[in-house]
Order: structure tokens, then sequence, then C-alpha cells
């Protein structure tokens, strides 16, 4: 499976774009837990930002494969600002996708710009993968909803203009867009992540928060079935790409140091067990890569078996990312353990994927229900 000359060239940009200004700042984002606002910058002017919002809008309108090999190329450089992308974009898809003409022109230019930032928001303290039982609360009066509950573990929460809230309205799951300006909305910052400790996540809080009617997105009741499927799928596609970047830079980290790193009078390359590590690494993420290309491909022809190919796709390249960056420190010895060099960084950051858009548990009960459907 190939890519085009065209989203050859796409790669090379992104990579270089990746090389100059996302790598150098990653470590330090890290121990801050900000993204670098510098960085940020940088990622509206290219229009990466904006990368998967239609051309119209002044996005850049890449197709799937393209966005895909995005999130690689930042996945590989740093997963805090491949989360930028991801939950950005998931809220700009899903209003792409299902918002009114006003809510796309009141919002999609400004996020192709990067002057309005989005953030998703799901989870509950109380309710994580069993999303259907969330708590927050909207209640209809006249020409407004008014919000009640939390959100928790907000990516991007921090610094968030725009966010994509659901609640249950008359015990119909609603998504709605909610402005930060909203009075009753209190953001709380979180800190303290194990990985991707730069995605700046938040806890929300709606106390009687008055949003108005023209602001819910679909219909009542479409929440999870239309809008929170649109935008999961999404997430689940980009950081099945992102682990292939994240599990390339470990492969470039153990060639680069086993090629130079010498035991037992040998360099660590020429160990035997050091090449089964290094070979697993190579046939594991092309595997992944491919998981991701079929994906994407598949989206790119509206086929709708590309939801269930980016499920199987997200589960094996967050479990293989897991490995891979395992034993990326175990060829590190000692150095991959300490922060002078980026591997410790890649296995706390690796984690998280097993995590977010979905645990390798929901993929597996998902999976194996689709699977058992077949025959
Ligand atoms: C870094 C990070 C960023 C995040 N960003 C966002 C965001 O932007 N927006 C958002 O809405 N949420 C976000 N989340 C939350 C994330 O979506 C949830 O953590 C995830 O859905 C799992 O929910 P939970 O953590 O409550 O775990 P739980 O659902 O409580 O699950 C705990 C464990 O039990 C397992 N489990 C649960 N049910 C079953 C079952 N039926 N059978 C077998 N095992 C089961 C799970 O797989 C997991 O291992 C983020 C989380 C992290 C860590």
């Amino acid at each position: 499976m190939n890519i085009s000359a065209q989203q050859r060239n796409l790669q090379m940009e992104f990579r270089a774009f990746v090389d100059q200004f996302v790598i150098p700042s990653a470590g330090e984002s890290d121990r801050t837990e900000k993204l670098s606002p510098e960085v940020m910058k940088k990622m509206a002017e290219k229009g990466y930002i904006g990368s998967m919002i239609a051309r119209e809008y002044d996005g850049m309108g890449l197709d799937m494969i393209g966005l895909g090999l995005l999130n690689e190329e930042f996945g590989r450089g740093c997963s805090s600002a491949r989360s930028l992308l991801t939950v950005h974009g998931m809220v700009a898809l899903a209003i792409s996708r299902w918002g009114t003409y006003e809510q796309k022109e009141q919002w999609l230019g400004r996020m192709a710009s990067g002057e309005v930032i989005g953030a998703f928001a799901l989870t509950e303290p109380y309710v994580g993968s069993d999303a259907k039982s969330m708590e927050t609360s909207a209640d209809l009066f006249e020409d407004h909803y008014v919000i009640n509950g939390r959100k928790k573990w907000i990516t991007m929460g921090q610094i968030a203009d725009v966010f994509l809230i659901f609640a249950h309205c008359n015990g119909k799951p609603t998504a709605f867009l909610l402005d930060k300006h909203t009075e009753g909305f209190l953001i709380r910052p979180i800190s303290g992540m194990m990985g991707a400790r730069a995605s700046m996540l938040a806890e929300l809080r709606f106390d009687q928060c008055k949003v108005p009617k023209e602001n819910r997105l679909g219909g009542e009741g479409s929440g999870l079935s239309h809008i929170a499927l649109t935008c999961l799928d999404y997430g689940r596609y980009t950081i099945a790409w992102g682990c292939v970047g994240l599990g390339q830079a470990c492969l470039e980290e153990c060639l680069q140091y086993s090629n130079t790193r010498r035991q037992f009078g040998d360099l660590l390359s020429s160990h035997q067990l050091i090449q089964k590590m290094i070979t697993e690494m190579v046939v594991d993420i092309k595997a992944a890569r491919l998981l991701c290309l079929n994906a994407g491909y598949l989206k790119e022809q509206g086929d709708p078996d590309s939801i269930m190919e980016t499920w199987n796709a997200k589960y094996f390249a967050s479990r293989m990312i897991n490995k891979v960056a395992n034993d990326a420190i175990q060829i590190h010895g000692a150095n991959g353990c300490h922060n002078s060099y980026p591997l410790e960084r890649y296995y706390r950051d690796s984690k998280l994927n097993e995590i977010i858009e979905g645990t390798t548990q929901m993929h597996e009960i998902l999976i194996a229900s689709h699977a058992s459907t077949m025959f």
C-alpha cells in the first residue's frame, strides 16, 4: 500500500516542520506541562491547526491520508502537540458534519486559523467508558438550555475557547457548543499527568450554565450515536497514526544508540537479542502503519467498514507502541531511564494511548462482538 508522490511531498514537509519546531521544545513542554505558544503559533501559520477543516473555511482541507501522515509526524515529535491536532480536529469535524450554517460560520474559520481552539468533553469524574451513563444534564427553558454537571480529563481544556460537551436532555444524550465565557462555566486545570503532560487537561464545571438553544449541535438524542461517533472515529484514527510516529521515534533512537554503544567488546546492534527487539519494532511499526493506511483509504472511499478498521488500527497501534517503548528503554539500559534521553518521555506517553478514545478493553469487547457477527 503506497502513498502518492504528492502525499510523500506533504510528509516531507510535515517531517521537516516537526524536526525544526516541535522536537526541540517537546522536552521543555513535558517539564512545564504547557505547549509552547510559539510552536502553536507556527502550527497555525502553516495551517496545520486547520488541517482537517475544508478550504471554504480557510482550512487546509487535507484528505484522510494527509491527515494521517500529519498526525504520524506530530506523534513522532510530541504527543501533546499531536493531542492538540486530535481534539481540535474532533470538534471541527463535528461542526463541519453536523453543524448548522450559522454554527459553521461562527466557528470554522476561526478554528482554521487557530484563533479559536476546540476541546471535546465527554468523560466525567464518575463516568468513563460507559458514556451513556453520563450525569451532566441539560434542561430546556424556551430559548435556552440550562446545563449542570462536571467533565474531567479534558485535553486542551485549559486553553480551549469552544467546548463540545455532552449532556442528557430528557434522558437523551445531546451535544452542545459552549463558549468558554459562558456564565456558570468553570475551568480547573489538571496537572501531574503521567504522559502527554503538555496536553493542558482540565476539569469542567457547569453550574446553571445558560446556553442558547441554537448552540445545540445536531438533534436532541443524537449526541452519542452521531456526534460523538464522528468525533471519536477521527480521534482514534489520529491516535493510531500518532502511535506509529511515536514508534518511529523510539526505533530511530534505538538504531542510533545500539550502533554507538559497545558492551562485551561489540556494538549493541551486533548482539542477537538486541537485533530481535529491533526486528520486532520494525515489523510492528510497519504493521500498524499499514492498518492506519487501510483505515484511511476506506475513509476516503466513504466505506462504512472504515469505522471498524479504525478500531482495529487504534487497538493494534496503541498496544504496539507500549511494547516498542518498553523495548526501547530496555535497549538503552539506565540511560533510557533518565530524562537526558527522550525515551522515558516516550514510554510515559505511550501508555495513555491504551486509555484515550476507548480503552484497550473497550476495543476488545467491540472488535470481538463485531467479529462474531461476521460468521
Ligand atoms: C491523557 C488523557 C486525555 C484525555 N482526554 C479526554 C478528552 O479530551 N475528552 C474526554 O471526554 N475524555 C478524555 N479523557 C478521558 C478518557 O476518555 C477516559 O479515561 C476513558 O474513556 C476511560 O474512562 P475511565 O478513565 O473513566 O476508565 P473506566 O471506564 O472507569 O475504566 C477503568 C478500567 O476498567 C476497564 N473497563 C471498564 N468497563 C469494562 C468492561 N465492561 N469490561 C472490561 N473492562 C472494563 C477499562 O478498560 C479500564 O481499564 C482523557 C484521558 C486521558 C488519560
